[in-house]
């Protein structure tokens, strides 16, 4: 039985003011959510500030990004040993945003990954297909090129201590959700490209669904068997909304 993850990528939003306020609210409701994990991710320079605001409690704090080099000449990247050491449990590699505005291609994506893991992070990999991909049949091509990048740089065991979210670029930050059946079919997707490699880690794996989820449509998503919780965005700046996800998942 996989346990669901509900994880909030801040993205580019917030401030010391807004970290202490939405961690509050959202430490406030934990009691109501059930047996789903959660996590929140926010900007790098309010990771220190959010480790404190978390102490105690079950929520795991996770970073946006990381480099794929450990320490050395790279200006205005952080590694994973930093963000280790400021507490951080998870990071997000490849969202759609970095891969898109900031050049990581599939081959830095999976250096990321390994990266991530070689400082005892848990990444979280992000994989989905552009609308204009949809629309000509190869979602599964361009999911399953961005997976075997990763899969090809480090096997199949190495997902055992990872997160995969699977997000339609098309459905994020725009209001356009997946539907259940459109999701579902992706994750199965996803988790038979495992199995054939590894059955074991296949079926422990966490296929996360982000793009546009709400507390309105959370449940229907997470009621599908291989939707193993979310990866959420606009919805998770607000502490109401974010909560009432994490109950869907619950
Ligand atoms: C995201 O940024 O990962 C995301 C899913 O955003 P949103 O929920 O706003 O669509």
């Amino acid at each position: 039985m996989r346990q669901k993850l509900v994880a909030g990528n801040w993205k580019l939003n917030g401030s010391l003011a807004m970290t202490r306020e939405l961690i509050g609210g959202i430490r406030a409701g934990m009691g109501e959510v059930g047996a789903a994990e959660v996590a929140v991710c926010p900007p790098y320079v309010y990771l220190p500030l959010a480790q404190g605001l978390l102490e105690g409690s079950a929520i795991r704090l996770g970073a946006q990004d990381v480099c794929d080099h450990d320490s050395g000449a790279f200006t205005g990247e952080v590694s994973a040993p930093m963000l280790e050491e400021v507490g951080c449990h998870y990071v997000i590699v490849g969202h759609s945003e970095r891969r898109s505005l900031y050049g990581d291609t599939d081959e830095l994506v999976a250096r990321k990954f390994e990266a991530a893991q070689r400082g005892g992070l848990v990444p979280i990999l992000c994989v989905g297909e552009l609308l204009e991909e949809r629309e000509q049949g190869i979602t599964e091509q361009v999911v399953g090129r961005q997976l075997d990048a990763v899969l090809e740089r480090v096997g199949a065991a190495a997902f055992a201590r990872a997160v995969v979210a699977y997000e339609p670029v098309w459905a994020i930050g725009t209001g356009r959700t997946a539907t259940p059946d459109q999701a579902e079919a992706v994750h199965v997707f996803i988790r038979e490209r495992l199995r054939a490699l590894d059955p074991g880690v296949a079926d422990g794996l966490r296929i996360l669904y982000g793009g546009s989820v709400k507390g309105g449509n959370a449940a229907e998503l997470f009621a599908q068997p291989n939707i193993d919780g979310g990866l959420i965005g606009g919805a998770s700046l607000q502490a109401d909304e974010f909560l009432t996800i994490c109950r869907a998942a619950g």
